[in-house]
């Protein structure tokens, strides 16, 4: 869930609790886009100066609302080589819930950013593919992530790799595998159902090879307005049922626990 902070969304802290509690929900989790070292995206997510604003509006929601809604405080960090030290420092400077690692660049390409769809023109998309879950494995193997967000956005405007591609067939079980070896989880995460592929992340093939690994899977709207608390999400359990998922892990200052899934 992301606040007004990040240029990209809408709504108070309050309004996305008000929204979950209206969706019936028990638990919240506020993760805006991190402030990032040397300018990195900064047009798509808070700066350092505005953090501590960040923490104290949903410290002051999960205070208020503490007997109706549990409200989780977690930030959803960027993974891009070279600013590993910068975000674990933001990461140590506060006590969080829960911490997502997420990958939006291959190299100086914000694959994901509509700014950015024509460069998708001049790319193999097979090629991108790749680099894209080799980072992801990168992400999760750095062991500073609970959670790997939306784990192959990389489909996000519907760009295809071959059918039955090897390459990214490999690509992918390496990406969970690293996963499965650092023990994080990956996010199921409905926004990809509001993008132009029309799916969830991740592809329901990935869902069933993690979920044989042993991978832990969490839940996200990744809303970015409060009326999108909450969405998809009986598509995304019930895609975890098929593979045989039965818990979502859920997270409180950085320790795992596991809900199970109402069938
Ligand atoms: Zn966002
Ligand atoms: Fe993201």
């Amino acid at each position: 869930m992301h606040t007004p902070r990040c240029n990209h969304a809408t709504g108070s802290v309050m309004d996305y609790c008000q929204a979950a509690l209206d969706a019936g929900l028990s638990e919240i989790g506020m993760s805006d886009h991190s402030p990032m070292p040397n300018g990195f995206d900064a047009a798509w997510r808070m700066a350092y100066l505005e953090l501590p604003d960040y923490l104290a509006e949903v410290e002051q929601a999960r205070d208020v609302l503490a007997d109706r809604l549990a409200v989780r405080i977690g930030i959803e960090a960027d993974f891009h080589p070279g600013t590993e030290e910068a975000v674990q420092s933001m990461i140590d400077s506060y006590p969080w819930d829960y911490v997502i690692g997420s990958v939006h660049y291959i190299g100086d390409w914000a694959f994901d950013n509509p700014d950015e769809l024509f460069r998708w023109d001049s790319m193999d998309v097979e090629q991108a593919y790749c680099d894209y879950f080799e980072l992801v494995a990168n992400s999760a193997a750095t062991g500073m992530f609970d959670i790997i967000g939306h784990p192959d956005l990389i489909k996000k405007f519907g760009q295809r790799p071959p059918a039955g591609s090897q390459r990214v067939k490999a690509a992918e079980l390496a990406m969970l595998e690293a996963v499965r070896d650092a023990d994080v989880a990956l996010e199921i995460s409905s926004a990809g159902l509001r993008k132009p592929v029309g799916e969830i992340y991740p592809a329901a093939s990935i869902v069933q090879q993690g979920a044989a690994m042993g991978i832990p899977f969490a839940f996200g709207s990744d809303a970015h307005a409060p009326q999108e608390v909450g969405h998809g999400i009986d598509e995304c359990l019930r895609s975890l049922l098929q593979a045989g998922v039965t818990q979502l892990a859920s997270f409180h200052q950085r320790e795992r626990r596991w809900v199970t899934i109402e069938q």
